[in-house]
């Protein structure tokens, strides 16, 4: 079944604003690295290594501490977006420890990482409470970027399929409606994360063709266009190039290699127009 999201009236989805798929995105997640003084000492070096044109769109995730001083030193790089690496999913409220939505938006992030792995697996994270942090996220105003993977246990076994269909299916509410003009997907296997391991490209590219058939089923054909499957997992300076070419692959998330800037820049180069 169709879900309602084209609400029969699929030519108002093209009009939306929306990140267009054939223009790679490349994603910097820098996990507990980089306070405020590191962050502006990488931007330091980064911004120059920057070519003036033909730029992927470049969203960086610092830790939630950062942000502020990313956001006033980024200035006038409009290709580069930021985003908050968690969040809760309540706006307000007794939360120690917790940042919400909200608190992001005002310093300056655009886009919230949702169902990390590690968030999953360290954090005891639930399809459940991705959902919720989707749906604040989407009220906000931040666009999610929407981490779904297995691990290695689970692909062993041959549950890859099922895995990722369940995590995507946990979030169908969330996205079916005219808010969620902005989502990102991000296949990260867990077993790929910070090993140096990669799947098989024919693994990778039957992930992301997964996702695609999922978003065409459910939210239709015009709207899943244009939402970017990015992958993640291992990715470097000499792998970004291949795994850029593979179909259904519009962008990369990068964790280690984000770090640093010369080879951070080198990845971006290889998405470059
Ligand atoms: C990540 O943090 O999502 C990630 C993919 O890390 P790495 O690139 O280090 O494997």
């Amino acid at each position: 079944m169709k879900h309602c999201l084209m609400n029969n009236d699929e030519n108002k989805t093209e009009d939306r604003k929306t990140i267009k798929v054939k223009t790679k995105t490349i994603v910097a997640n820098w996990k507990m690295h980089h306070g405020p003084s590191e962050t502006r000492e990488f931007l330091g070096k980064f911004l120059p290594l920057l070519s003036e044109r033909d730029l992927p769109r470049i969203l960086l995730f610092p830790p939630a501490i950062s942000l502020e001083v990313m956001s006033a030193s980024i200035g006038k790089h409009t290709d580069i977006g930021l985003g908050i690496q968690n969040i809760y999913w309540e706006l307000e409220g007794a939360f120690t420890g917790e940042h919400s939505a909200t608190m992001a938006v005002s310093v300056g992030a655009e886009f919230a990482l949702i169902g990390h792995s590690e968030r999953r697996h360290l954090f005891g994270e639930s399809n459940h409470q991705v959902k919720n942090k989707v749906s604040t996220s989407i009220t906000a105003g931040l666009k999610p970027v929407v981490c779904v993977g297995e691990t290695k246990i689970e692909r062993v076994r041959g549950d890859t399929e099922t895995i990722i269909t369940q995590q995507l299916d946990s979030i169908l509410s969330e996205i079916s409606d005219q808010k969620s003009g902005s989502i990102l997907f991000a296949y990260e296997p867990v077993w790929a994360i910070g090993t140096g391991m990669l799947p098989e490209p024919d693994e990778i590219e039957e992930a992301h063709s997964l996702i695609r058939m999922w978003m065409k089923e459910k939210i239709g054909e015009v709207f899943s266009s244009s939402i970017p499957i990015l992958y993640g997992g291992s990715v470097n300076e000499n792998n970004a190039k291949d795994l850029l070419k593979l179909s259904n692959v519009d962008g990369l998330l990068v964790g280690g290699a984000s770090l640093d800037p010369m080879s951070f820049s080198k990845i971006i180069e290889s998405a470059s127009l």
